[in-house]
């Protein structure tokens, strides 16, 4: 996961395949004005050259919610997480989605790029970004740009809606991606920055598990591959890894300095017996519960992991 351009250097370097997330939005609110079609062009060219021969998911601009940017002055939301953000965001500033969308095709000339929307919720919103995406691949070889026409354009999946509609949204897209953050968030219906109930915010809560578990297997079924970019597989060290190899993903990505850790775990383990413990951790009511047989899975059969268990438990226990 990805956010400057400074991080690029330890992608490499930490034993990653390229970039699983790169957050756009910073490019975009770290400036007092919006960056034009060239200006972000030359920056997703540098990135994608500097990652080349991997390939780089950019994920479109997700303001809104805790990202605000100065241009945006003047948006006042009761609830900013359930606003205006993500790809709602995008698909009404049609403008600026496009110069997007266009400097992201340019940069494919140098490397291999892919383009994922954040916080899709309903159908409408995919069909409407891919027409986009088209619109402006007709335009940049009308005006006789070298692009990537294969392009695999893919969708976040973080919001509980997503994943009810996933085996139909497979069929529009040539990926998924978790974003677990805010699947957590809006899951179990708790606002990811606010302490006062961060002990709710559980992403091995067996809600949780499920929607990744369902997810996974929509994506099988329209034959396309899934990832996880949220902080699912890092916050929890082998108690989140172990669940997200037992349910089948097929990526994981995660800021580059846990890398070694991630492909450590995942090397410990095998795919059979982590799918084993799937089929328990679904029979179990509470956080807690899951915790529990995770913990003793590793006692029991991978003493070596114990070192990736996490000191402090918060929660209810
Ligand atoms: C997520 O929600 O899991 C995610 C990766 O997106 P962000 O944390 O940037 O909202
Ligand atoms: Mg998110």
């Amino acid at each position: 996961n990805v956010e400057t351009m400074d991080e690029i250097k330890d992608v490499h370097s930490h034993g990653a395949r390229g970039i699983g997330l790169f957050r756009t939005e910073y490019f975009f609110i770290t400036r007092s004005s919006l960056p034009s079609e060239e200006i972000q062009y030359r920056f997703y060219r540098d990135v994608v050259e500097k990652v080349a021969p991997d390939s780089v998911i950019f994920r479109t601009l997700d303001v809104g919610g805790d990202k605000m940017a100065e241009w945006m002055s003047g948006i006042d939301e009761a609830n900013p997480f359930m606003g205006w953000r993500g790809i709602r965001f995008s698909l009404s500033r049609k403008d600026i989605f496009r110069s997007q969308l266009r400097a992201l095709y340019r940069a494919s000339a140098h490397g291999k790029v892919k383009i994922m929307f954040p916080m899709i919720s309903v159908m409408e919103e995919v069909l409407e970004s891919k027409r986009i995406c088209e619109e402006v691949k007709e335009d940049l070889l009308r005006e006789r740009y070298i692009i990537d026409e294969d392009i695999e354009v893919g969708i976040m999946i973080e919001t509980p809606s997503a994943v009810a509609l996933a085996s139909r949204l497979g069929r529009e897209v040539d990926f998924f991606s978790i974003g677990s953050n805010d699947l957590v968030q809006y899951a179990l219906a708790v606002d990811r920055g606010n302490s006062r109930i961060s002990y709710l915010y559980d992403p091995l809560h067996p809600s949780i598990i499920k929607l990744i578990r369902d997810t996974v297997r929509a994506a099988r079924k329209r034959g396309i591959w899934v990832g996880l970019c949220g902080e699912m597989a890092v916050s929890e060290g082998a108690l989140g890894v172990l669940p997200l190899i037992g349910i089948g993903l097929d990526e994981i990505s995660a800021p580059s300095y846990l890398i070694p850790e991630i492909k450590k775990i995942i090397r410990s383990v095998t795919f059979d017996e982590t799918h084993a413990l799937i089929r328990n951790i679904l029979r179990k009511s509470t956080a807690g519960e899951v915790r529990e047989l995770l913990i003793k899975f590793i006692n029991e059969k991978r003493p070596e992991l114990r070192e990736f268990i996490p000191k402090t438990s918060i929660k209810f226990d």
